[in-house]
Order: structure tokens, then sequence, then C-alpha cells
């Protein structure tokens, strides 16, 4: 019999429910094996053994009762820490929110309980999402389960990591430019950023508002499909939540029906200005430097698209001039954004107090200017002071024109025709990322290195449009490669059934890393 951390999420709910197979049975299994591998991965902040087998047994009580806890019962779940889980520590990885205590739920984290999930734990992540290799937590970075001495990627690196390593099977991260996706692809995952509006933010701590989306990871299509039905829908307390006019009610869509209807006939668009062969900068990048798809990348990302023509699809090439100015735009509004919400981390009303020392004067005669700066300086780790200095300079008196709001003009520009685009193919398709998963410390001092991480995820992130990234094989090294694929507004159980297509064509097992810690 499979070991059940092998299992995906579908077929544990369905066991359970079944009740072939009790959810303590399941939640006991997932502990055991994150007992194995967590000492090699680091990808919880906080693990609740005993809450989740309380769970567990409150779940198998109503189950014997002839209740039916839902499409999730049973299912271990982990949550970054930057989503609120009721009574449970969130720190964000940041050393300014230690010993806060979140007072309720996020509505994504609610959803998934409501569906009969357990939560094991709360999740790694670079401090407030700011980053690309989960090695700006305050906490030590994560592992990457298929190579150690890698980055998982980021932000949401120990949701990617704990999946990857078989210690849920589902987890949930956060996306504000590519912080699902990127994780998933260098993790051998599928990671979906919904349309934006189409999931609650409602208890996300707050990165860039108008970018954040809350998003799934698993090890295969299906489990992220059934992740996001439970999750989506409008939601009164996020201002921005939303739901497509096509489907009424606030059941929602389901996106498992559709989900095997395959490719056959389907247009996927390759945006001829993207850098995505060797050698080539893209045409009319002028604006973002960065490095090509390494050699190992092409070869794969050619053959995906051979691939997708074997399912019938018809891969064209499609213009979007604005695509490589994404990232510029995208760092300009992320971090005018951030710098706004994250004013109130100040140590009088949210974040840790950092007075001065009694030795030092006990903070007496300190002022509020002061002690504002000690708590910011000694709490916050020195990316998010970077991303804070640079989002106020932009947002300042005499330069808001020529950074913030010109990069909002071209943000919707860059949307304006990504839109275009899509209404000539169906999808957008490039590589997830330009490499593989890089050596931990390798770009830690380079900032801009890491950023470029996101060249290929912040496209859609800036224009709204859901967009998933779909394990797409593994290199001569081993690493995963991975697809990338941007679906029309609120058009994620078309964009869910393609990468399903893609998923099968491709062949990846959906198999847990770290073989032998078993
Ligand atoms: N890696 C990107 C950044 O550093 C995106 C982060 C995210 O999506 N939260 O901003």
């Amino acid at each position: 019999m499979t070991e059940l951390f092998r299992c995906s999420a579908e077929e544990l709910a369905r066991r359970v429910r079944s009740g072939s197979l009790s959810a303590r049975e399941v939640v006991a299994a997932h502990l055991r094996r994150t007992e194995a591998v967590e000492p090699r991965i680091h990808a919880y902040l906080w693990l609740d053994p005993e809450g989740a087998l309380r769970r567990a047994d409150e779940l198998d009580r109503r189950l014997a009762a002839g209740e039916d806890p839902g499409p999730l019962a049973g299912v271990p779940v982990a949550i970054k820490d930057n989503l609120a889980l009721a009574d449970a520590p969130m720190t964000c990885a940041s050393r300014i929110l230690e010993g806060y205590t979140a007072p309720n739920h996020a509505a994504a984290v609610e959803r998934l309980l409501d569906a009969g999930a357990v939560v094991l734990g709360k999740t790694n992540l670079d401090e407030l999402g700011m980053g690309s290799s989960c090695e700006y937590s305050a906490y030590g970075p994560t592992h990457n389960p298929w190579a150690l001495e890698r980055s998982p990627g980021g932000s949401s690196g120990g949701s990617a990591a704990a999946v990857a390593a078989g210690s849920v099977p589902l987890a949930l991260g956060s996306d504000t430019g590519g912080s699902v996706r990127q994780p998933a692809a260098w993790c051998g995952l599928v990671g979906l950023k919904p349309t934006y509006g189409r999931v609650s933010r409602w208890g996300l701590v707050a990165f860039a508002s108008s970018l954040d989306q809350v998003g799934p990871l698993g090890r295969c299509v299906r489990d992220v499909a059934l992740a996001l039905e439970v999750m989506a829908g409008p939601d009164d307390r996020d201002a921005r939540s939303e739901t497509p006019s096509s489907t009424t009610g606030s059941a929602g869509e389901d996106f498992l029906r559709g989900l095997e209807d395959g490719i056959d006939g389907r247009r996927f668009g390759v945006i001829r200005e993207l850098p995505l062969s060797q050698g080539t900068a893209g045409q009319g990048s002028a604006s973002t430097p960065g490095e090509p798809l390494d050699p190992q990348g092409e070869k794969i990302w050619r053959h995906n698209l051979a691939q997708l023509e074997a399912l019938g699809a018809e891969v064209v090439d499609v213009s979007v001039p604005a695509v490589n100015a994404a990232l510029a735009i995208y760092h300009v509004l992320a971090n005018s954004e951030a710098s706004s919400n994250l004013a109130r981390f100040d140590g009088v009303r949210y974040g840790g107090r950092r007075p001065e020392s009694r030795e030092a004067g006990g903070g007496q005669g300190e002022s509020l200017e002061e002690l504002y700066l000690r708590s910011r300086s000694e709490g916050l780790g020195r990316e998010v002071q970077r991303r804070i200095l640079l989002g106020t300079f932009a947002l300042s008196a005499g330069y808001r024109e020529a950074y913030y709001e010109r990069a909002q003009r071209v943000a919707a520009l860059l949307r304006q025709q990504m839109e275009a685009a899509l209404e000539m193919v169906d999808f957008l398709v490039s590589p997830t990322t330009a490499t593989a998963p890089f050596p931990l410390g390798s770009r830690t001092d380079e900032p801009l290195a890491m950023y470029l991480a996101d060249r290929f995820t912040c496209p859609a992130s800036l224009a709204g449009l859901p967009a998933v990234a779909v394990p797409a094989g593994s290199d001569d090294a081993g690493l995963p490669r991975s697809l990338h694929l941007v679906g029309r507004r609120f058009g994620e159980a078309e964009l869910l059934s393609a990468a399903r297509a893609f998923e099968t064509q491709v062949g990846w097992e959906v198999r847990p890393a770290l073989a032998d810690a078993a």
C-alpha cells in the first residue's frame, strides 16, 4: 500500500469521507513524515502536532456521527506565516512580529478549515513576503527538498518545501509578483496565483495590496483545483474580492469538472519580446537586464512547446512590447505600496517595541520618532528596509510623478497589451523561471540578481491575471523545471485544465522528494 504521505489531497479526502481511513491515521502519518524531513529542510516556523491530532479526532467523531466534514476532510495543510490562523503565532518571518498571536483566521484559512482540512503548522517565508529565495527570513532559510544546498524559492519557500517533501499534500502561499509560482517551480510543484480578487485577502498581512493574492501549492493540478474550489468566492471583508459575472451564487465554480478536457485546438501564445533563447536579450528589452534561459532550460522549454503541440495545441507568437518593463514597474509599485502598508509596524500600533536599553537611560527622554526608528531598525531586516526606502522615495514629493505615477501608467499599458494578446490566444506561455534553483547564499548580496527570479511571473501579477506554474520535467542535474501559463481574467477553469493536460503529457510523478527519509 502506498504510504499516506505520498497520496494526493483528493485521494486522502476521498478515503476519509468513505470511512476507509481515519483522519487521525492521515494526520499521524504526515506528522511522522514531517518529523523525518523537517530537520533537513526547515519548512516550518511553527508546528502544532497536538492541535492537529485533536482536530483529526474531532473530525473522526463528526464522521462517526454521519456528518461529512467536506471536500478536504482530514487533509493536512500548511499555511504560510503571513496568513492568520486564530490563536497561533504569526511572525511573517520578521523579528518585528515576534510574540504576536493572530486573533482570527484569514478568510482563505477559514475556508480550508470549513472544508475539513487540518493545519499542521505555519511555514517559513522571506520576511513579510519580500524575496525570491526564502533566505530573507529572520529565522534562517528553508532548504530545497530536491537539493538541500539550494534555495526552495520564495517567498512561499516554506510552503513549497513542505509539500515537496511530503509533510503535507497541500499548502497555502501568497503571491505578489511570483511568490507562489516561483517556489512551486523550484520545488517541482503546481502553484497557482488566482485572478486578482478571486480569493479573499482578508487576514493576509499586506505587502502590496493591489497585487497580493492567496494561492495554493500542491503536487498535482487536481489538488490545486480542489483547493481553489474551496477558497474561491466573494467575501465582504475584502473590498476587492469579486465574483465573475458568469457564475452565480456563492458556491462558485466547479474547477474539477472540466479538468480532463484536454487542449486540442487551444492556442498558446509565446511573447516574442521575452528573452527565451540563449544569447537574445529579448527584442526591445533594453529596460530589463538579465540572463536568458540557461542551455538546459532552453532545451526543456523547446521540448515543452513540442509537448503542447503533441496534445493538439497550436503555439503562436504574440507581441506584448511592455513585458520587459514589468520587473521595473513591479518594484516601483510593490515597494511604494509596501512602504505605506508597513508603516503600521512601528512598535506602537503593531510590532515589538524596542526602547533604548536601561543602561542607556531606559528609553526615558526618547522621543516617539526615536522609538519608531529604533523599533523599525532593529525589528525589520535589511531587504525590507531597502524596500521601504525605495518605496518612500518613489512616493515622495517631486518624484511621485516620475516614478510611481509613471509606473502605474506603464502597468495599465502592460495590462491592455496582455489582454489584447489573450484575445488572439487562449493562454500565454513561458518558462516559470530562467534558471534552476540557485545555491543558498549565492544571491543574497545581489538584490538585482535576486529580483530577476520573478521576471516571467510578475507580468501576470501586474495584469491581475490568473497564472499557474506546472512541473515541466527535470534537467540533467535532477532539478525541477517549470512551465508558466497565464489565462484570461477569471479563466482559472480553462487555465487549470490546460495545466492538467500538460502535466499528463510531461508525466512528472506526483512524488515527494527526500525518498531516503521515508
Ligand atoms: N519575489 C518577489 C519580491 O521579492 C515577489 C514576492 C511575492 O510575490 N510576495 O517582491
